[in-house]
Formats: C-alpha cells, structure tokens, sequence
C-alpha cells in the first residue's frame, strides 16, 4: 500500500466588529431583532450607493500585517454576481484579482518545530444575509417548510483569507485555525466566535503518495462549526480518498458537508465547472489606495502576536512549550504571568499555577492584580492546600490581598504534631503492622489521617519525615 500525504487548504471569513456595516452606516453587529438594522443601500433600493468603511479597510490592513502579507498599492473592488434570496442585490461586492493583501506566511509554533503556512490572500468583501430554514429536523434547508431571511447581517464587513495548500494533516489545520483566531482577537478586529458564526471555516482536502509531484482533485469541506469538528471532518474526509484511490476509483471534484454524528462526509453539489461569478469591477465604487504612511502607522500598531509569544516565553522563562502554549491561550493570561514571573516568582512555580489550579478556578486573568497573586504563590508551600484554592478563587476581587491568607500557615511544629502522630498509630496497630510487612504505600493512608485530624493544616514535608521516622 502507499504512503498518503494529506493537502489541506483553507479558506477562512472572518467577521469584522465594526460598529456600523461595510457600505452604508447601518449598526452592525450579533442578533437582535430580524430586519431592524437595516436601509436603502444594504437592502439594495435602487440608486442607493455604497461607501466603505474606512475602520474596515485599516482592520483588514492590520490583519495583512500580521500575516506577512504584502499590502496592495491598489485594491480594487468587483461585483461577484449570483443569484440567491440572502443577496438582495444580485450581487456581492467582494474583490477579485486585485485584493487588499497578498502573499503572506502564517507560523503555527510546534513541540519541535514550526509550521509555516503560506497565506495566498486576505481580502474584503460584506457579509450575505442571515436566512434560517424552519421546519424539519436539521435546520438546514432539506426537509423544512419555508425559509426567513434575516437582512440585519447582510453587509458587515468580512474578511476572507485563504492558505495555501502547505498543511500536512488534519491536527495542524485545527492547530493553525486556533493560532490565526487568537491572533485575530488579539488584533481587536473581530470576536471571531465560531458558535456565533464570526468566525468560519471550509477546507480544500485532498491526497497525494508521498514524493508525488503536483495535487490531486480535492474536495470542498463545509458546515464546521467547531474547532475539533473540523479536524473530525477532514480527517473523515481524508481516510475517504485514500479508500477511494486504493480501491481503484477516482476522487471528483465536489462540496461536502460533515455529518458529525454518523462521522462521514456527504455530498453538497458536484462541480461539473468553477462557478461562474461574471465578476466586473463595481462601478459605484473607486479603488482602495492605501496610503504608505497610514500602512506603516498600521504596521506598527500591531502587537507582539501570540506565535511569536509562545517562543519567546519558551525562550525568556525557559518553560517546556506545552507550558508556553497553555500560558498564551489568552493575552490577559499571558500578561497576567509576566506580571508575576518578572516580580521575582520562580518562573516555573508561577506557570504550574498558572496552567493548572489557575485555570481550573475560572478566574478572570484580566480582573487579577498579578503582585499580590505573585505573593499567594510565593507563599504556597506554607499554607494549607484548600486555602490557597480559596485565595486563588477570590483573587479577582478588587480588595484581594495576599496577605489576608498567608496568616492560615501549615504547621509545621513537630512538638504540636508528634502527640497526634502517635496517638494515630497507635489506634491502627494492623495498618502498623502491615507497613513494617513490607506494604510501605500504607505511608499515605497515615498522612492522610493527620491531615483529617488538622484539617489539612498540617505541613505534610514534616508529617512525612515524622511518620518515617516512627515506623522504621
Ligand atoms: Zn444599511
């Protein structure tokens, strides 16, 4: 049998939070109530005419920015005609073959090495029209009795990027789609929530042996709406073509949508040539021009970015990458850790936190004074378990004071302890017994009574050294 390699590319929109829509001054923004943000230019009155949002011009240039992209001199934009009740027009105002950012590179930072994906282009375009499908069973347009069509999204401003084909498996599509979102609302440009549909995906999938030249017909990927969903999908999609090609049939070009439940992929509609846009330039409107000193402004309004993050905290605090990648999840998560490695807490002790107990209180890192919870965690080892748990829930609350807990010390006195330690063993002369037999895990079950009897107060370095040293 061959070796397959897996193609992927994708092709991501993402909506931008602008407050008002792409070509007229309309609210823009997540739900509300069907048909009431809407006017003459983005129901497409006749003679309405559109102007662009410059905040979605300089967000989309940003965006370029931070995906290596070269920002065009002229980007010019086009009518994508097709006919469809979520497009009032008639048409979409996209951009074609002059688009807003080009030939860029994305790195996804790895265990071992980095993941370079080429970025072919970013471009500009508004959003279609929200139709929902009701009636029948999946909420999609099959089976069901009629359809509305909400107007309130149609015209926000969107953004399409497409990759090239340089992913390699279905693992580090997921991986470069979480980057590239945490990227983006690092940027500030967009929620790019998945479950709201700001964010959206679709993957170009398809095989080669490994050492072939060229590609393969791939497929089109569509209706993810999760992170792991998408990796499930390609993943369903791949060990398809490769059964296909091994049992001697041939893949065709089509659009597929992943079922999760059944985990297969089933067709959309099949291709029988590219669609036919009849693309021509839109003539209300004249080409974006940016101005070299409004892209260099751009330019340096963009944060340092997560992927650049992840190395560097690798690097500066010497954490394993997984510690570095959990750390970086969220910029007020990773700005919260600076805060209390650089106020002189182990580096180390600080991201085990941080990446576990942390994490698990829910707390927001954003709302925590990072010098008084580098003190808590300096003072960790001297105060009991349940009380630090409790500090670390209540840190994000203004009046949070380290101090209020570190009083609640272990004890760690072997003259309060040893009384209590003999009194324990000798109310279990079996366990005692046992131990001195050989079962030496039976240290635990002594710990664990001292700490019951203390309430957890106990230090249990002491406890250990003083159970030690009665038993042997
Ligand atoms: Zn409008």
């Amino acid at each position: 049998m061959p070796e397959w390699e897996p193609v992927i590319g994708l092709e991501i929109h993402v909506q931008l939070k602008t407050h008002t829509k792409m070509f007229c001054g309309c609210e823009a923004g997540f739900g509300g109530e069907p048909n009431t943000r809407t006017c003459p230019v983005c129901l497409a009155f006749p003679g309405a005419l559109p102007v662009p949002n410059q905040t979605a011009v300089e967000w989309t240039i940003k965006l370029g920015h931070a995906l290596n992209c070269r920002i065009a001199e002229r980007a010019v934009f086009h009518r994508k005609n097709y006919f469809y009740p979520d497009n009032p027009k008639g048409y979409q105002i996209s951009q074609y073959d002059e688009p807003l950012c080009i030939d860029g590179s994305f790195v996804v930072p790895g265990p071992e090495t980095d993941t370079e994906v080429g970025i072919v282009r970013a471009h500009l375009e508004e959003d279609a029209a929200k139709t929902v499908h009701v009636g029948g069973a999946t909420g999609r347009i099959v089976g069901s009795a009629h359809s509305n069509v909400d107007f309130n999204r149609g015209g926000t401003p969107l953004v399409e990027i497409v990759t090239q084909p340089d992913i390699r498996s279905a693992d580090d599509a997921k991986r470069f789609l979480q980057l590239l979102r945490q990227t983006i609302v690092e940027l500030g440009i967009s929620d790019a929530e998945m479950e709201k549909g700001t964010l959206r995906a679709d993957a170009n999938v398809s095989v080669r042996e490994v050492g072939e030249m060229g590609y393969r017909t791939r497929t089109e990927l569509k209706n993810m709406n999760s992170f792991n969903h998408i990796a499930r999908g390609i993943e369903a999609e791949l060990r398809r073509q490769i059964e296909t090609w091994e049992s001697g049939g041939e893949v065709v070009q089509e659009t597929l949508d992943y079922e999760v439940k059944s985990d297969t992929v089933t067709p959309r509609r099949r291709k029988e040539e590219a669609d036919d846009y009849r693309y021509f330039p839109e003539p209300d409107l004249v080409p974006v021009e940016p101005e070299a000193d409004v892209v260099e402004r751009l330019r340096s309004e963009v944060p340092e970015l997560p992927g650049a993050r992840i190395r560097r905290f690798e690097r500066e605090y010497e954490l394993s990458y997984y510690d570095a990648e959990v750390l970086n999840a969220s910029a007020a998560r990773a700005a919260l850790y600076e805060q209390v490695a650089l106020d002189g807490v182990d580096a180390k002790a600080a991201s085990n936190v941080l990446t576990n107990d942390f994490v698990a209180s829910g707390v927001d890192p954003a709302a925590v004074n990072g010098g008084e919870l580098g003190k808590l965690i300096a003072a960790r080892a001297t105060i009991p378990r349940e009380t630090f748990i409790r500090a670390l829930a209540e840190s994000a609350d203004p009046e949070f004071r380290a101090e209020t807990y570190l009083g609640d010390t272990l004890v760690a006195d072997t003259g309060e302890l040893e009384p209590l330690v003999d009194r324990i063993l000798a109310d279990n002369p079996g366990q005692v017994a046992a131990y001195k037999g050989g079962k030496e895990g039976l240290l635990g079950f002594f710990v664990g009574q001292v700490m019951k009897e203390t309430e957890g107060k106990a230090d249990p370095k002491v406890v250990n050294e003083l159970l030690r040293a009665k038993l042997s």
